[in-house]
């Protein structure tokens, strides 16, 4: 918690370090501003000296190149037979042609033969409109020169072409005889645009400061110093450019030395400025110059400064989100671990709550045991308890069945006697018969009831059914007597077997049916009828009286201990609970209804036995 709560607060800490970072790399950015710029200025007086030396290098390959082209044609013999004989003038179409070609393979612009007058007599350019044949070039300073036996170079703007060019020159000698000048004139132009590039300028001017070549037209025959007199003189002499060309260059410059040197070009309110590079060139006194505009230097400068800031405010953009990500994570997971601990805590709530339960629950399992177990043993007191209440009332019965055949003994055994007296033997014999079989009688009374109030085993075996109901019937039949009752039973033919106590389904047996007689007892018809059926798997004996029926809307509770309508001293109310539980001991179900025709009906389901196995002793 601590440390989640430490590492939160150190978000907005954090956050000012880097803004701060951010704000001086910034500031560093703008304080070092004159030193990028004066890297991309040495940068670029690097490109410009390398420009300057692609300039020297051209001029000097196109100077190398060209020399010594008009001496080796002028050395061809047919020039100076033309030249020397007049009547030789049918070679001129020949020679023209021949110059032609050579133009075409040596790249000049044109190729002409001048007379010792300067007078053109042959030209490479014969066919076109512009054709030189028939000018005079006695002007040229390159004519005047080789006329004079020299050969030499030179540059001017074309009077009749009106294009720039290189004209180098060779006397036509005949003998040591000039008796003529061949020149060939190289175009300008392939230099300019081998020098062309975007970013900067590129001149070349000559001995007199006239800008004779450059990537930038509008340059072009402007002259970086004023002329003199004598010089715009000669120009004119020699018509080497046209003076209405020659303006001056409006220009001024700072810098120089150690330091860059910077060129204002232009009228003013409209001058640009050129970081300016010259260097010498092979041709006397002309020079080559590069300008390369500041503003794409300011530009560069700008741009490296814009990048510097970009990448600042990137790197401070990409370690904000880093912080506010690290900080949301760390929310992220605080919040996931005070959840979990929420869990945690109602997890051990809950588990103490059920093992709460859980004892709750064992004690009360323990406590229902013990009642169990009580229950159990008063259900078993119960029972004995019942049976001694039925021994009871059937014992104030029977004492009635067993005076009677007393009383008939009694009298026998006199009558006996005193046929005895007399010798009547017969009489005698026949007394003791009597007397024998009342004996059987009670005998037979007294073993029905030493069973009936012995306790009874636990153990189940089959028993047949209609036989128990006749034993049964046969007990309560005193019962049955002294009340005028009477109980039918129809035994089936043939013995049904079910699983159960015999003894124990008597006393049920015994105790419904004295329930029934009792019933009866107000009533006009006085009778139960008895049935026993096999119903496959199980075996129903149905027991059906004329008697009240249940009591009213109690249908349910006869079968509770201690439920009796009967008065007090005649009925202890625990016959049918104790009956209901024998037959739920044996697996079958004791159960009563009204039947729609008056009376109760009792009805015992017992599993059947299949295997009869006799009569069983308990
Ligand atoms: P007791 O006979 O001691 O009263 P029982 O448990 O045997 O105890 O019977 C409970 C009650 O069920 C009786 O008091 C009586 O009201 C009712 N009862 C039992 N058998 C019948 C029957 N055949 N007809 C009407 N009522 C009956």
């Amino acid at each position: 918690m601590m440390k989640t709560g430490t590492s939160l607060a150190g978000v907005p800490k954090a956050t000012a370090v880097v803004l701060t970072l951010c704000v001086l790399c910034l500031l560093l950015g703008l304080a070092s501003y004159s030193r990028v710029q004066s890297f991309f200025m040495s940068r670029a007086n690097d490109e410009g000296v390398a420009d300057l030396r692609l300039v020297s290098v051209t001029i000097e390959q196109l100077i190398g190149r060209y020399d010594p082209i008009p001496a080796l044609i002028a050395g061809d013999p047919e020039f100076r037979e033309l030249l020397i004989d007049p009547s030789r003038a049918d070679m001129v179409p020949l020679m023209n042609e021949k110059l032609r070609h050579l133009a075409r393979d040596v790249g000049a612009s044109d190729i002409y033969v001048m007379n010792r007058s300067g007078r053109t007599i042959a030209a490479s350019n014969y066919r076109e409109e512009r054709s030189f044949i028939g000018e005079r070039f006695d002007y040229r300073p390159y004519f005047l020169h080789a006329a004079a036996g020299e050969a030499t170079r030179y540059h001017a703007l074309g009077t009749t072409s009106g294009e720039r060019g290189f004209f180098f020159s060779a006397p036509i000698l005949d003998g040591l005889e000039v008796v003529g000048v061949l020149a060939v004139k190289i175009p300008v132009d392939p230099l300019e645009d081998l020098w062309r590039a975007n970013d900067r300028e590129i001149f070349v001017s000559d001995l007199n400061g006239v800008i004779f070549l450059s990537t930038d037209s509008s340059l072009l025959f402007r002259t970086l110093e004023p002329l003199t007199r004598g010089v715009r003189q000669r120009i004119e002499e020699t018509r080497q450019f046209p003076l209405s060309v020659l303006e001056s260059l409006s220009f001024s410059v700072t810098g120089g030395g150690e330091d860059p040197v910077e060129v204002l070009l232009g009228e003013p309110g409209e001058e640009r400025r050129f970081l300016s590079d010259s260097a010498s060139l092979v041709l006397p006194g002309w020079h080559a110059t590069v300008l390369q505009p500041m503003r794409l230097i300011q530009t560069r400068t700008l741009f490296a400064l814009a990048t510097w800031g970009l990448v600042v405010l990137v790197l401070t953009l990409a370690m904000l989100t880093i912080i506010q990500w690290r900080a949301r994570l760390a929310e992220r997971m605080e919040h996931e671990r005070s959840q979990r601990e929420t869990l945690e805590v109602m997890v051990r709530e809950r588990t103490a709550d059920l093992d709460a339960a859980n004892t709750s629950l064992r004690s009360e399992i323990e406590e229902r045991k013990a009642a169990e177990t009580r229950l159990r043993k008063t259900q078993a007191e119960l029972v004995q308890a019942g049976k001694l209440a039925a021994l009871g009332q059937m014992s104030a019965a029977l004492s009635h069945e067993i005076n009677q055949p007393l009383a008939g003994i009694k009298s026998y055994a006199e009558n006996a006697a005193q046929y005895l007296e007399r010798k009547r033997y017969d009489e005698v014999g026949t007394n003791i018969s009597h007397i024998s079989k009342m004996i059987d009688r009670v005998a037979r009374i007294s073993a029905h009831l030493r069973n009936f109030a012995r306790r009874p085993g636990d153990q189940l075996s089959a028993i047949p059914v209609s036989e128990v109901i006749a034993e049964s019937v046969e007990l309560v039949r005193p019962h049955t007597r002294r009340n005028e009752a009477e109980i039918v039973f129809v035994r089936p033919d043939q013995e049904i077997w079910a699983i159960g106590g015999r003894l124990r389904l008597q006393q049920v047996m015994v105790n419904v049916l004295t329930n029934a007689i009792d019933a009866m007892r107000d009533q006009a018809r006085r009778v139960v009828e008895i049935t026993a059926s096999d119903r496959g798997e199980y075996v129903e004996v149905r027991v059906r009286d004329t008697g009240t029926g249940l009591p009213e809307n109690e249908e349910e509770l006869i079968f509770e201990p201690f439920f009796t309508t009967k008065q007090v001293g005649s009925g202890m109310g625990l016959g049918l609970s104790i009956s209901f539980n024998i037959i739920r001991d044996f697996g079958g179900s004791l159960s009563a209804a009204n039947h729609p025709d008056g009376g109760a009906e009792f009805l015992v389901t017992l599993k059947k036995a299949y295997a009869p196995a006799g009569l069983v002793a308990e």
